[in-house]
């Protein structure tokens, strides 16, 4: 191990890999922690450690069922829908697991003109986004900031049927401060940036060359984000490279860093490895977790960190998919397609990875109202200025209910009466109904009677 990185860094491997090598936590340990859990204050890195441990199935379902509770607290029964957009799939790295890699010569290389993405936005927007997640290889050459900001720009102007994207979030390489600073002018939502290991051995294993093979680099990406001003950020590993247990700590240990220097993330991704053409190693990736692993540590980060909105992807299947909602997911995609030109205008360019879950926007919609929760497209909270350490005061004073219950029917209202088949309507409708009864301050429930009425006469873009 690199000593010079140990002393230097906020990821302290020594005291993770401590803290996972105790024993399995007891009963009576387990209860107290989970107790704690339950006042959505959070957990310290030893107690989450604890419960990462647990392996008893009794103690198990005691951990889901606090997750459940605590989500269901914090978000209520919302899921924020979002679709990812490739702009390019050229790279110059070569990690080990990506069908993106510069050595895999069994790809065809795309990088979309600026008309070709307005095309794909178009084709996401009719069915019925509003929020993406705007991606690419790394290269500077050709899809450098220029590229980037004039595709934000003509994305943000572009219009189809009623709808629009009115939030881009962006996942791209780290850059530099001066760099970030410029990214913070082209409006974006979160910018989000995956460490994929937080175990150096391991990342200088599968990033073998191109700039990603900087470990620091990249670890230190939200440092010069946050120096640069932007203080709406998402995190995550990319589970399969090494120990899960050892990566969720880490995400904690980096969260809770984050939140010294400047503002905590936003968001934590839990994405896993999945097929990738023409990359032997994404089948057989060396740290596969088990699904009830996976369940684990979702539970286990959303009662650690209860205010971080945790993001699951279409990686995942259906089933799996729905189990972990009720843990603790806050967003989803939803009918993704991650190749440059997937959703219309090269559909059959190589994906970056195999999805799990290929169900239609609609589909999901569906399934979501079914199970009891309330599909939201709102993108609010940026375009008002409650974004960062603001964001963090109305969510831990409760107040964020207060506005994303009204933004959230006021946008699942504009789906249902521009996207929606009739009998997708009948079902929208009815959870509609049921979620406004259910607010329980006057004055917002009638604002959100009202946005409703002015959606019916044709207004859109509603949001508090
Ligand atoms: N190229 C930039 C980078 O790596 O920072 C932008 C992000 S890349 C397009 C999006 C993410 O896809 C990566 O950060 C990685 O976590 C994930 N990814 C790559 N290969 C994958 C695979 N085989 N299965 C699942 N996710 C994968
Ligand atoms: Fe390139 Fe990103 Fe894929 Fe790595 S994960 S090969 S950097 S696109």
């Amino acid at each position: 191990m690199d000593t010079l990185i140990k002393n230097n860094t906020f990821i302290d491997e020594d005291k993770i890999n401590d803290l996972i090598s105790k024993k399995t936590v007891l009963k009576e340990r387990a209860n107290e922690i989970l107790n704690k859990a339950m006042l959505a204050n959070g957990l310290t890195l030893e107690e989450s450690a604890e419960l990462l441990n647990i392996e008893d199935e009794e103690i198990l379902e005691k951990l889901f069922k606090a997750a459940k509770i605590i989500k269901e607290k914090i978000y209520g029964k919302r899921i924020v829908l979002f679709a990812p957009l490739y702009a390019s799939n050229v790279c110059t790295n070569n990690c080990v697991y990506c069908a993106f890699r510069r050595d895999n010569k069994n790809i065809e290389r795309k990088i979309l003109t600026p008309a070709e993405v307005v095309e794909e936005a178009k084709a996401i927007m009719r069915m019925g986004h509003k929020r993406i997640i705007l991606l690419t290889g790394e290269d500077y050459k050709d899809t450098g900031l220029d590229y980037l900001q004039e595709i934000m720009d003509r994305i943000y102007k572009a219009k189809e049927l009623n709808g629009e994207i009115r939030r881009i979030n962006v996942n791209i390489a780290p850059l530099s401060v001066e760099d970030f600073k410029r990214l913070n002018t082209f409006g974006i939502g979160t910018y989000q940036v995956f460490q994929e290991t937080y175990h150096k051995e391991t990342y200088v294993k599968v990033h073998p060359s191109g700039k990603k093979a900087n470990y620091e680099w990249r670890l230190e990406a939200m440092d010069r984000a946050i120096e640069a001003g932007i203080n709406d950020l998402g995190i995550g590993p990319l589970f399969g490279l090494a120990d899960y247990k050892f990566e969720t700590l880490a995400t904690l240990m980096h969260a809770e860093y984050m939140d010294k220097i400047g503002v905590g993330p936003h968001t934590i991704s839990v994405p896993r490895i999945e097929h990738a053409q023409g990359v032997e190693f994404s089948d057989n990736p060396p740290a596969q977790m088990s699904d009830r692993d996976f369940k684990k540590l979702v539970s286990v980060i959303r009662l650690a960190v209860p205010y971080t909105g945790m993001v699951l992807s279409t990686r995942e299947t259906p089933q799996l998919r729905r189990e972990i909602i009720e843990l603790g997911i806050s967003q989803i995609s939803a009918a993704s397609q991650t190749n440059p030109g997937g959703y219309h205008v090269y559909k059959s360019a190589t994906s970056q990875f195999k999805t799990g879950d290929n169900r239609s926007l609609e589909d999901m919609v569906v399934e979501l109202c079914e199970h009891g929760f309330l599909p939201s497209f709102c993108t609010s909270c940026y375009r008002v200025g409650r974004v960062g350490r603001k964001f963090m005061e109305h969510a831990k004073t409760g107040h964020i209910h207060t506005y994303c219950e009204p933004n959230a029917l006021a946008t699942f209202k504009e789906y249902l009466l521009d996207y929606a088949a009739e009998k997708t309507k009948l079902l929208g409708e009815k959870v509609i109904a049921q979620h406004l009864t259910e607010i329980e301050e006057p004055e917002m429930q009638e604002l959100a009677k009202k946005q409703l009425n002015a959606i019916i006469q044709g207004k859109r873009d509603l949001h508090v």
